[in-house]
C-alpha cells in the first residue's frame, strides 16, 4: 500500500465493520489518517475499534442493527456528538442464505432484503441528514456481483443487491446538487466468513464439493486474474471513491472482482 494520508481529520463511518470487508475498509481509512466509527450487530465490533486505536487513530464502536431505524438514527447522532460531522458513510452490512426455491422461507427473504437493501437506505438517509446540514459528504454502498448478474439459489440476495444500485442512482441524482456524492462497489469472491458459508452451501447444492473446492474451481475457471480477492483489494476501491480524486464521480457502481464480471 502506498503511504497516503488522504483522510487526515475526516470522519468515516463503516457499517458492518466487525469483520471481513467492513473491517478491512475501516483499517485502510484509519491508516490514511481518518477518525473511524465502526458499527455492527454484535459486541465483537468493539475489538475493531481497539485495533484502530492501536494505530493512533480516534475510533468509536457502536452496536447497531441497520434494519432498525431508531438505532440507525441514534448511531449517526452519536457520531455527530463525538466528532461533530460525518465526511464519509459506507453501508456495508450484509447477509446471505443459499437455498433451493422450494426450501427458501419467507423469513429468509425478509431478512436478506431488510439488511442488504432497507439497511443501506436507512443508513444513507440518516447520514444524508447530517451531510445536508454540512453541505458536503460521500455515501458508498455495498453491492455484489449479484448486483449485475443473479446467481442460482439466491433470488432474495440478487434482488437485494440489485436494489442497492437503484438506491445509489436515485440518491446520487437527488443529492449531487446538494454536495453529496453517492456510489457503490461490487465485490466478487472475497475471502471472508460470508464466503466460507457460500463455498459450503453452494458446494452442497451444486455437487458434492468439499469445503474450499468450489472457491478454487471458480477462481481457476471464472476469474481472469486467477485469485480470490481480499478485504484490502476492496478497501483500495472504496478509499478511492471517497477521495478527492473521485470528486467528479457519482451514481456509479464499480466491480472489484479480478475481472469476474465485465459489465
Ligand atoms: P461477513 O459475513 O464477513 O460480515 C458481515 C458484516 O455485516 C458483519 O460485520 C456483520 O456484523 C454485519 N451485519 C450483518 N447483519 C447486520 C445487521 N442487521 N446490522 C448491522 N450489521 C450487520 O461479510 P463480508 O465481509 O464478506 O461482506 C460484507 C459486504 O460485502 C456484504 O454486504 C456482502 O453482501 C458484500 N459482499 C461480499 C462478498 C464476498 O465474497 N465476501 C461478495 C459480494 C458482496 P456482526 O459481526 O455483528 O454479525
Amino acid at each position: 500500500m502506498e503511504n497516503l494520508q488522504r483522510f487526515q481529520g475526516k470522519v468515516v463511518v463503516v457499517n458492518g465493520a466487525s469483520r471481513g470487508i467492513g473491517r478491512g475498509i475501516a483499517l485502510r481509512f484509519a491508516k490514511e489518517g481518518a477518525h473511524i466509527v465502526v458499527s455492527a450487530n454484535e459486541d465483537r465490533v468493539h475489538s475493531v475499534a481497539e485495533e484502530i486505536r492501536t494505530l493512533g487513530n480516534q475510533a468509536l464502536s457502536i452496536v447497531c442493527d441497520v434494519t432498525n431505524k431508531k438505532e440507525v438514527e441514534a448511531l449517526y447522532q452519536q457520531v455527530v456528538q463525538t466528532f461533530g460531522k460525518v465526511d464519509v458513510s459506507i453501508q456495508n452490512a450484509g447477509v446471505i442464505t443459499i437455498a433451493k426455491i422450494e426450501d427458501m422461507t419467507e423469513e429468509e427473504w425478509d431478512k436478506v432484503m431488510a439488511v442488504n437493501t432497507k439497511g443501506v437506505f436507512l443508513c444513507c438517509q440518516a447520514a444524508a441528514k447530517v451531510m445536508l446540514q454540512q453541505g458536503y459528504g460521500c455515501l458508498i454502498n455495498t453491492g455484489s456481483g449479484q448486483s449485475r448478474d443473479g446467481f442460482i439459489y439466491t433470488p432474495h440476495y440478487a434482488a437485494s443487491k440489485m436494489g442497492v444500485i437503484g438506491i445509489t442512482q436515485s440518491l446520487a441524482k437527488e443529492l449531487a446538487p446538494r454536495g453529496i456524492r453517492v456510489n457503490a462497489f461490487c465485490p466478487g469472491i472475497i475471502e471472508t466468513d460470508m464466503w466460507l458459508y457460500n463455498d459450503s452451501a453452494w458446494g452442497k447444492l451444486l455437487g458434492n464439493y468439499q469445503q474450499g473446492e468450489l472457491i478454487h474451481e471458480w477462481v481457476d475457471t471464472k476469474i481472469p486474474m486467477k485469485r480470490a480477492g481480499s478485504p484490502e483489494d476492496v478497501a483500495g476501491l472504496v478509499t478511492f471513491l471517497a477521495s478527492e480524486d473521485a470528486g467528479y464521480i457519482t451514481g456509479q457502481t464499480i466491480n472489484v472482482d479480478g475481472g469476474l464480471i465485465m459489465s
